[in-house]
């Protein structure tokens, strides 16, 4: 069984090639219009999409050295996202399965995201909890089968890959800015400057608290003083970030008594986290799981992989599909 997956659900438009359950390509082309607006502008999204979507299915389907007349089914992210973005890839999807008469299969992102850990080796147990990191979302998973997930925990406000942004934004480092953040905090001291570690209940998240003290701690200091300090600012600031979210996740891995445990995402590329994920793993006995970068960022493979198990499932979506830009798990 080959299929054609295709994800536009916010700046990256991406399309991938999976048979049998393995992946022939994934070709990604990331926006870069959004760069000097210093977050993505919707509007400039769904062109972009619109000009890419083409080239990059094709080169999909080139690499993946699958002809369209071998596909069995499409499968697209039909949300979360921007709408505009979404009805790109929706619209592209219906279009394409409906010369080929072949079945659509909808995909929701944040799923994918965790199923982005069946792609490779090695695979996490069932269950297991995946905390998903990214630029829209923070959320603990618990996942009970390929298709059987549960979020336990989430943000109340913004996402961590949010704060990470929003911070590179009011250093001045660029978008996306967790990448600089990530590479700076390398240098720095984490205990350099406190920053406050939020106390939700249950496996609740809020980071716009330490967003809003670093905001207050930049306007304190002189421009030269945050130049000066940058590497130890960005530590702390990371550091802190990590801490919550590794804090809930070993309440979360008490609570459910899980210690097979994942990350997904594009923050789970943030190597402070990295580090301090295998520290707590082996104070706690944990199994641990990241899959490789090129699927913890926006990508059509983990589409694909989504897809496979709805096929296999039975799972499809009739033509009469239109996006869903809010759509829980
Ligand atoms: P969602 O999946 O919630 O819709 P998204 O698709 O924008 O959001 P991803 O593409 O999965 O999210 O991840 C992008 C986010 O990951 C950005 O916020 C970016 O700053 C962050 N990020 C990428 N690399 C790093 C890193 N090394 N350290 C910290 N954050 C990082
Ligand atoms: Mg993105
Ligand atoms: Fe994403």
């Amino acid at each position: 069984v080959t299929l054609l997956a295709i994800e536009s659900s916010c700046d990256e438009t991406s399309a991938s090639v999976i048979s049998d359950g393995q992946i022939l390509s994934n070709i990604v082309a990331t926006q870069v219009v959004h760069e000097k607006h210093g977050g993505v502008v919707p509007e400039l999204a769904s062109r972009a999409h619109q000009q890419n979507i083409i080239l990059v299915v094709q080169e999909a389907l080139q690499k993946a050295q699958i002809d369209k007349s071998e596909l069995s089914a499409i499968g697209f992210t039909r949300g979360p996202g921007l709408l505009g973005s979404l009805l790109v890839g929706t619209s592209f999807s219906k279009a394409m399965a409906l010369a080929l008469d072949i079945p659509l299969i909808e995909v929701n992102h944040m799923q994918a995201h965790v199923l982005a850990h069946f792609i490779d080796e090695p695979k996490p147990a069932f269950p297991f909890l995946c905390l998903t990191v990214s630029g829209g979302h923070t959320q603990i998973v618990k996942v009970k089968s390929h298709l059987g997930m549960e979020v336990i925990g989430e943000t109340t406000d913004d996402a961590v890959g949010e704060a990470f942004d929003k911070a590179a934004k009011m250093l001045g480092l660029g978008y996306p800015g967790g990448p600089m953040v990530d590479k700076l905090a390398k240098t720095g001291n984490p205990l350099a400057f406190p920053f406050p570690i939020s106390d939700m209940p249950d496996l609740k998240f809020s980071f716009s608290g330490v967003k809003t003290a670093l905001l207050y701690f930049i306007q304190k200091q002189t421009p030269e003083f945050i130049q000066e300090n940058l590497a130890d600012i960005c530590a702390s600031y990371q550091y802190t970030l990590i801490r919550t979210l590794l804090l809930k996740l070993k309440k979360a891995s008490k609570l459910h008594g899980i210690k097979e445990i994942s990350v997904a995402g594009g923050v789970s590329a943030n190597s402070g986290l990295r580090l301090a994920l295998a520290e707590m793993a082996k104070k706690e006995r944990w199994n641990i799981y990241i899959p490789d970068f090129q699927y913890c960022t926006d990508n059509a493979g983990m589409i694909a992989i989504a897809a496979h198990y709805k096929f296999l499932a039975g799972e499809f979506t009739s033509q009469s599909v239109s996006p869903m830009p809010r759509f829980a798990i």
